[in-house]
């Protein structure tokens, strides 16, 4: 309060007209958000001249920093041209970002619109009428989106993701969704035998995000595959965040197992809002004017779905992406590796027990700029699903996201889900500097808890 008066005074003034004081809940942490003036590259500026280094890069979008000049040069030039607020025309650009992302993403056709939150809401109503099902199976810790089709097993472990987690729902809405655990092929099989044959779809991230940034092993996902196409399942692959972080593409092409559906929105829009659902043809068109009258599936509408701007800025970012691949991932994968093992060793020396999540190694993944910072009660060999995240016998959560942010943010870094994503802009010297600030926390803990 006393650091932040301006960041303090804004934030009760929000209150006065905005519930909670904003527009997006997981920004509004207590005791009071950060109001940011000016952000470029690896740092964010607050209204009370401090500055941070950030991991939380505009909810991970921002794979080369704040505002890069490859994205924001492109709109103003738009712009100059009078190319870029909405026009309710097609437009030329949308077909070239189209083009762009099907020249990396095994699919046939995509389709814009303008968050994760309504492609996914998309997919399961394209899945639920191709295949005349009601039923939707997800991940137990598994976050979409606040869409009625997946609100269901989000962040309440105590009754083991079974809780439908949002008022105002259909009251049908518990028992079309149907939640497995993340990486146990057991219960996954056993979820195919119950319900295979009611379920439209499986819908999963093959990096869960909010759940813990673990990845799916490989073995997972192609018995998925092979499950879903027994029991014609459609297989939706919820990329919006994977999309693009770890290559030039989708994780699925690493993994190399195509889902019927992917989901991809945060970066393919440069920090502009944009997302799309991209897949096989016969299923994307019942969304088509020519699609099955009595399929027809009304994913379409969006006064701003394929904003020009957002167009444009997509096309710059993702063309910097494809052509600077080999330099960018290899090196943000490697910042991800430092950080990853440097916080446990600063832990683990002081006597905390903290494990990272965020490491692809075992399911084959080598570029990973994902880093959760986890503070485990008891050893766990490896940490392979939400469960273990929100389970509180195992992760002390509320340490993770209560002290161990605010702690971060008082040394001049901001973390989001334990810590978040490395970008193009962080420099080794910015990692030094996140490190010794982590140092300084766990130097602080233990005098602490010496006392
Ligand atoms: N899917 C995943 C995996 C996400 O992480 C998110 C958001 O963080 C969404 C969907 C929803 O996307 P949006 O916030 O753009 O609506």
């Amino acid at each position: 309060m006393e650091e932040n008066p301006l960041s303090a005074r804004w934030f009760a003034a929000a209150g006065q007209v905005l519930p909670k004081g904003g527009s997006h809940n997981l920004r509004l942490f207590e005791p009071f958000p950060l109001y940011d003036v000016k952000a470029v590259g690896a740092y964010v500026e607050d209204m009370d001249g401090h500055r941070y280094i950030d991991f939380w890069q505009g909810h991970f979008t921002n794979i080369l920093g704040h505002n890069p000049s490859v994205v924001v040069d492109a709109i103003m030039e738009g712009l100059n041209r009078r190319e870029g607020l909405e026009t309710g025309f097609p437009g030329c650009r949308q077909a070239e970002l189209a083009e762009l992302i099907l020249s990396v993403i095994p699919a046939d056709k995509i389709r814009f619109t303008t968050s994760g939150t309504l492609a996914t809401m998309y997919s399961i109503m394209l899945s639920r009428a191709y295949t005349g099902r009601e039923k939707i199976m997800k991940i137990g810790g598994g976050w979409h989106g606040a869409q009625p089709y997946t609100l269901k097993g989000i962040s309440s472990f105590q009754r083991g993701f079974s809780s439908v987690e949002s008022a105002g729902l259909p009251s049908s809405t518990s028992e079309a969704i149907i939640t497995t655990q993340f990486n146990n092929l057991d219960d996954l099989e056993l979820q195919f035998r119950k319900h295979g044959e009611e379920a439209a779809c499986f819908i999963l991230e093959p990096f869960i995000g909010a759940g813990g940034f673990i990845f799916a092993d490989k073995a997972y996902l192609r018995q998925a595959r092979e499950w879903a196409d027994q029991y014609g399942v459609i297989l939706i692959f919820d990329e919006v965040i994977s999309g693009f972080r770890f290559c030039a593409g989708g994780l699925q092409t690493l993994y190399d197992v195509t889902p019927d559906l992917s989901i991809l929105g945060k970066s393919i829009g440069g920090g502009m809002p944009v997302s799309a659902v991209a897949g096989r043809d016969d299923i994307m068109r019942l969304c088509s004017n020519g699609g099955n009258s009595a399929k027809k599936v009304r994913f379409e509408g969006g006064t701003f779905s394929a904003h020009p701007a957002a167009m444009i800025a997509g096309i710059a970012f993702l063309r910097h992406l494809i052509e600077n691949q080999n330099e960018i991932y290899p090196r943000i994968g490697a910042m991800g590796i430092r950080i990853r093992s440097e916080i446990e060793k600063i832990f683990r020396s002081r006597g905390f027990s903290v494990c990272c999540t965020g490491d692809g190694f075992e399911a084959g993944i080598k570029n990973s700029s994902m880093v959760g910072v986890q503070f485990l009660k008891r050893e766990v060999d490896r940490i392979s699903a939400p469960d273990m995240i929100w389970d509180p016998q195992i992760n002390d959560y509320e340490l993770r996201e209560k002290v161990f942010k605010l702690a971060m943010i008082l040394e001049g870094v901001n973390t989001y889900h334990g810590w978040g994503a490395v970008s193009a802009a962080h420099g080794e010297q910015d990692i030094s500097r996140a490190l010794e600030a982590v140092e300084r926390v766990a130097d602080k803990w233990k005098r602490y808890l010496s006392t």
